[in-house]
């Protein structure tokens, strides 16, 4: 059987240090991972993290990120990425660490003006969240060339301010219980991608503006707002 139209390319990430892709399947993104983030966002930090998606053609390794349509604020959001090479159901926070596959710096792109009207009228996320692009992110680094992510720094910096500042350790829910709490929801697959919550400090860009953002053992992610 061969296609009535032609299917769109696979999105895929490439892998640091070789000439390979990883194939993105979903991309799982976690809300209110982070105390003082959820802070200012003015949620409950009783409250647990909570999850969206994008989709997996938000995901970009351009360097660029258009500024979107639709919106007169769109904020960062620095992210660590986790990488799945297998997945499943139920999945226990202590056998969670063998379906991951490495890790990327990347970046949760969020309309937030289009956020806050959806958060008033108690609509979905999806303008806000899963616009094209809005997911900018770095070659992905295998979990076996590195420590686990556990603790170390994680900023990011527009046009050399640093604007958000965190480490890895003030993660409400850690990567293992991540993968525990999100295998209870969906089929986890091999492909998919969580994007597991920002620090404080997110804030507004503009067209010219340069971001670098940096997980410590991970990378560094540098993006151009055109
Ligand atoms: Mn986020």
């Amino acid at each position: 059987m061969t296609y009535v139209i032609n299917p769109n390319p696979q999105p895929a990430l490439p892998v640091r240090g070789t000439d390979k892709l990883f194939p993105i399947h979903r991309v799982y993104c976690v809300g209110r991972n982070y105390e003082e983030h959820t802070k200012e966002m003015g949620g409950n930090i009783k409250d647990p993290p909570f999850f969206f998606q994008k989709n997996p053609d938000c995901v970009i390794t351009t360097g660029k990120f258009p500024y979107p349509s639709a919106t007169k604020n769109v904020h960062f959001e620095i992210e660590l990425v986790v990488a799945l090479k297998s997945g499943g159901t139920n999945i226990k926070a202590a056998d969670a660490m063998q379906h991951v596959y490495g890790y990327g710096v990347g970046i949760d792109m969020t309309r937030r003006d289009l956020q806050d009207v959806a958060k008033k009228l108690a609509r979905p996320w999806e303008v806000a969240k899963a616009f094209d692009h809005s997911a900018p992110c770095t070659a992905l680094v295998p979990a076996k060339d590195v420590d686990l992510p556990a603790n170390g720094a994680i900023w990011l910096e527009v046009n050399g301010e640093r604007r958000q500042s965190g480490d890895l350790s003030q993660m409400i829910w850690d990567i293992p219980h991540q993968i525990e709490f999100l295998s209870g929801l969906f089929e986890l697959k091999s492909g998919d991608l969580i994007f597991t919550g920002t620090p404080s400090g997110v804030g507004a860009i503009n067209k010219g503006d340069r971001l670098k953002g940096h997980v410590d053992g991970v990378g560094d992610l540098e993006v151009v707002v055109t």
